[in-house]
């Protein structure tokens, strides 16, 4: 067995250890000990264990739950006498350190549960543990004194453990009951080689700096209220303008495109939300009230008012695609725990739209959608790959119908000589979708906007067209958004930008500096012709030093700060200062005006 195997993939996708499986394993494939995501599975599932065997070390009386491997990194919860804080985790690491030194080997060997419940009868946390394991035996991983139930996989040594960093301390209530007892825990993170462990440090500490909370608290963006209610979002000038820029952007985007507005109620009887499907499969995501002695639901997705407005007058063929847009705020229950600044919220405004056409339209809509994200993406430097998501085992619809779609999505694709993935039976039951992941500045991945097919909803709705033979069809729905939603691309935006905007969408686009109060009006004029021109402009002629001023404006992050004093209103002239290419000039004040307009335009999507 080579020394750089450190697992295997079976045929059936499992991963198993060399502990498991001896020197060879028939039909798997190998894990060389890499930063694939197979081989973190096992290196970080191995530093969980490592830690806990640290922690035991140095707390003697450390019992330990479950230490899971999660999407970035690892953690273990677990319970000792003598509270530990932020501030041991330096120390936990350094006995780490010393573990890896020794160069412990890590073992496996299988026990019936009743001899496990024997093994840890002290231990309630082990038998919570065991409770839960449905086999006859179990297995126990061992490196030196330290014993844990564990289904692995491990690395077969402590010494394959170096790169790893203990990042954070929390509670966490035992099996996620928030009526149970809290536990301890702490997360780490841990690669094959220590470039990758530096780089994803240096991300989290660029990504720390650019909060899209911390920077929307001092950019003056948006505020939330507790007392007012959790993931409820307030937008301030500063955010409104912002918002407000990219809607009227997108908006005009979608009319150059042909879709159409439209704009329904923001509550429904629950009764149409029984007939399509929302109330049974989503119910509990649901804000539910009564009105006059009949139940109602806010609406948690657009859908439906398109398709009351689509039956609202016949169609025909002649009319399709049909494309309805909507900037539609949903509510959805989400748990408080997982609300987080305006990335996850109670309350959201959604880029929605409906395209209603036949099957044999489904590629060209598609490939259209797909032209509109790439130019979206695009226009704010995103990179992005694509999902394809196919039929699942359970799924409505005839073969037929979802191959012409499926394949749809994957020519669209294809044609545009876009790569992407598939997830083979991913789909959704009523229809197969598209998926768009975004890479932002600092190379995090975001899901964003998604394309959706649905033979469910006209089905259930009972949607028809007038074909060209006079015969009454069932149209294909797509539903479909593009950014996802303003708040969540707004934080995306904000912290994939470090907060400095292009001008385009700029909360303010330009800030006055007045050397001395007679120069204010100059300022004031020329601030009007700017809104005239749509752009956003504000004036620092507060009471503090002129460079004091200049500071401040700069701290606001945007595009141009102006000077304005004698010889500018002499000249009708402008000092910028842009700090975006670090420069310095004059300008005539209509030069000034005619270039900020000319970047204005740099929008157009
Ligand atoms: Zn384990
Ligand atoms: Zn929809």
């Amino acid at each position: 067995m080579s020394e750089n195997i450190i697992g295997y993939v079976k045929a059936d996708g499992e991963i198993v250890d060399t502990q498991s499986v001896g020197d060879s394993c028939e039909g798997c494939r190998e894990i060389a000990y890499d930063n694939s995501p197979e081989a973190l599975e096992i290196i970080r599932h191995s530093t969980a264990h490592l830690m806990a065997q640290a922690i035991r070390e140095l707390y003697p009386d450390a019992q330990f739950f479950v230490g899971p491997v999660v999407d970035e990194g690892f953690y273990y919860d677990f319970r000792t006498s003598e509270k530990i804080g932020e501030e041991d985790l330096k120390k936990i690491e350094k006995k780490m350190k010393e573990l890896v030194k020794k160069k412990i080997p890590i073992e496996k060997y299988e026990i019936s549960k009743e001899e496990a419940a024997q093994k840890f009868k002290n231990d309630d946390l082990k038998q919570a543990v065991l409770k839960n394991i449905p086999s006859e035996t179990v297995s126990i991983y061992r490196q030196g004194e330290f014993e844990d139930l564990c289904r692995g996989p491990h690395v077969p040594n402590t010494r394959y453990l170096h790169n790893f960093k203990l990042t954070r301390i929390a509670g966490a209530y035992l099996g996620g009951d928030e009526n149970a007892e809290m536990l301890t825990r702490i997360y780490g993170v841990a690669f094959a080689d220590k470039e990758s462990l530096k780089n994803y440090l240096q991300m989290m500490e660029e990504a720390k700096k650019r909060d899209h909370r911390k920077l929307g608290t001092e950019l003056d963006l948006f505020m939330f209220d507790e007392e007012a209610g959790a993931g409820l979002p307030f937008w301030l000038p500063k955010g409104a303008r912002l918002r407000s820029k990219l809607e009227q952007i997108l908006w005009r985007s979608h009319r150059r495109r042909g879709y159409e507005p439209v704009r329904g109620p923001e509550i429904l009887k629950a009764e149409m939300w029984r007939t399509s499907g929302h109330y049974a499969c989503y119910g509990e995501n649901m804000y539910l009230t009564e009105i006059d002695g009949q139940e109602y639901g806010l609406k948690p997705m657009n859908c439906i008012g398109h398709i009351l407005m689509f039956k609202h007058s016949t169609k025909s063929y002649r009319d399709l695609p049909l494309k309805y847009f909507e900037y539609g705020v949903v509510h959805r229950h989400e748990k408080s725990g997982v609300l987080h600044g305006l990335l996850r919220v109670r309350e959201f405004t959604q880029d929605d739209a409906h395209i209603f056409c036949t099957p044999e339209q489904i590629k060209p809509v598609v490939l259209e959608v797909v032209e509109f994200v790439d130019a979206v993406m695009k226009k704010f430097g995103f990179e992005y790959t694509m999902e394809i998501s196919t039929k699942p085992e359970k799924a409505i619809g005839d073969d037929a119908v979802w191959e012409i779609a499926t394949n749809a999505l994957k020519e669209a694709l294809d044609e545009n000589g876009l790569a992407y993935g598939i997830d083979e039976g991913g789909g959704a039951f009523y229809g197969p979708k598209i998926d768009v992941k975004i890479t932002d500045a600092i190379g995090r991945k975001w899901q964003c906007g998604t394309v959706q097919v649905d033979f469910n909803l006209p089905e259930r709705f009972d949607v028809e067209y007038v074909a060209e033979d006079n015969t009454r069809q069932r149209p294909v729905m797509i539903h479909r958004a593009i950014l996802g939603s303003f708040e969540r691309f707004i934080a995306i935006l904000t912290e994939h930008y470090a907060g400095e905007f292009p001008f385009f969408i700029a909360p303010t686009q330009v800030i006055f500096v007045p050397i001395a109060a007679e120069h204010t009006a100059y300022a004031r004029e020329l601030a009007a012709e700017l809104t005239e021109r749509e752009i956003d402009s504000e004036i620092y002629d507060r009471n503090d030093s002129l460079n004091k001023r200049i500071r401040l404006a700069e701290k606001q992050k945007v595009p141009y700060v102006v000077i304005v004093g004698d010889e500018e209103v002499k000249q009708r002239s402008v000092a910028i200062r842009d700090r975006r290419k670090k420069e310095q000039y004059n300008l005539s004040a209509d030069d000034f005006m005619l270039q900020l307009s000319q970047q204005l335009q740099e929008g157009k999507i």
